[in-house]
């Protein structure tokens, strides 16, 4: 189950992870409202979809030389400008697909003087059986390309559940972000508050992209991606009302309801399958004969 970066950021605020200042809003009026309960100079409003991608995205309705979807704004009129371009509108990123997402919502937040963007991302690691911190100085990019094209930046940090968080991990992420003095501290702090966030809520994934540095020497994150495994959500019935099912796909929701593992593609074969590796055998046989699986 994903959630909004809005209540990504709310949620890691919990556990001490630092994040600028913000508040959604799903009307122009909220976001100018949100605005001025900020201290400015520099808000930034931002598309609150289920996808990345959003700064570098197009929307439909605007012209191809429109801003995206993360926009920074230096006056109320400026955030109201803004608020009315997005909302409403159809958001394309590399995440979304051709359809795009449309934005129903927006996040109005503080805006920061980047020095510097990070990588810092959580998940499991299915190979070593343990939760890998992956951490790159190549923030703010798709992180898939810098996997491909300079692979030598991307460090892993694994760390075992049952010793939990050491000093010597916040160490490693400290370096791995080739981070010195006060700012490698700052980075272990971050690096141990996610992995509490991470098992606090039995996320799948935490990716914070960017992580950022100040100019005026603060590590913040910018942009953070949660989200939690689905069979743990029974333990977190609070998290549940995070659920916006707005964004999931309507067949997949209503199959969600009768409990079927439903996933939705873009081809004509319907696969009815029993178990994971049937239903991937499946979809392979179905490609090799030059036809798409449904589903
Ligand atoms: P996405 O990854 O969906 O494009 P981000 O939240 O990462 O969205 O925003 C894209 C870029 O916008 C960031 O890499 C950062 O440079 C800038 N940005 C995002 N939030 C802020 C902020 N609060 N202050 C200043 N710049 C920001
Ligand atoms: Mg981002």
């Amino acid at each position: 189950m994903n959630i909004h970066e809005y209540q990504a950021k709310e949620l890691l605020a919990k556990f001490g992870v630092p994040v600028p200042a913000g508040f959604s809003a799903m009307t122009v009026d909220e976001a100018v409202e949100a605005s001025s309960k900020l201290p400015g100079p520099l808000y930034v409003v931002k598309a609150q979809i289920h996808a990345g991608g959003r700064g570098k995205g197009k929307f439909k309705e605007l012209g191809p030389d429109a801003k995206g979807g993360v926009r920074l704004a230096k006056t109320a009129d400026e955030v109201r400008a803004h608020a009315t371009d997005m909302l409403g509108n159809t958001l394309v990123t590399i995440q979304t697909g051709e359809a795009g997402k449309q934005v129903n919502r927006l996040y109005v937040t503080d805006g920061v003087d980047i020095a510097k963007e990070f990588y810092l991302a959580l998940l499991v690691n299915r190979a070593t059986g343990r939760v890998s911190m992956v951490a790159s100085t190549e923030g703010g990019m798709d992180i898939e390309t810098v996997a491909h094209d300079t692979p030598e930046r991307i460090h892993s940090i694994d760390i075992d559940t049952a010793t939990g968080f050491m000093p010597h991990h916040g160490r490693a992420v400290a370096a791995a972000l080739e981070l010195t003095g006060d700012l490698a501290k700052q980075a272990a702090s971050v690096a141990s508050k996610l992995y509490d966030a991470f098992l606090g809520t039995d996320a799948e994934q935490i990716e914070i992209n960017p992580l950022a540095v100040t100019d005026d020497g603060k590590l913040v994150v910018l942009d953070a991606k949660v989200g939690f495994d689905g069979n743990a959500m029974f333990r977190h019935k609070d998290l549940m009302d995070l659920r916006d099912t707005t964004e999931e796909d309507t067949m997949e929701l209503e199959a969600s309801k009768y409990d079927l593992a439903y996933i939705k593609l873009d081809g004509d074969i319907g696969c009815m399958v029993n178990g994971a590796g049937l239903a991937m055998a499946t979809m392979d046989i179905i490609k090799l004969n030059g036809m798409f699986p449904a589903n």
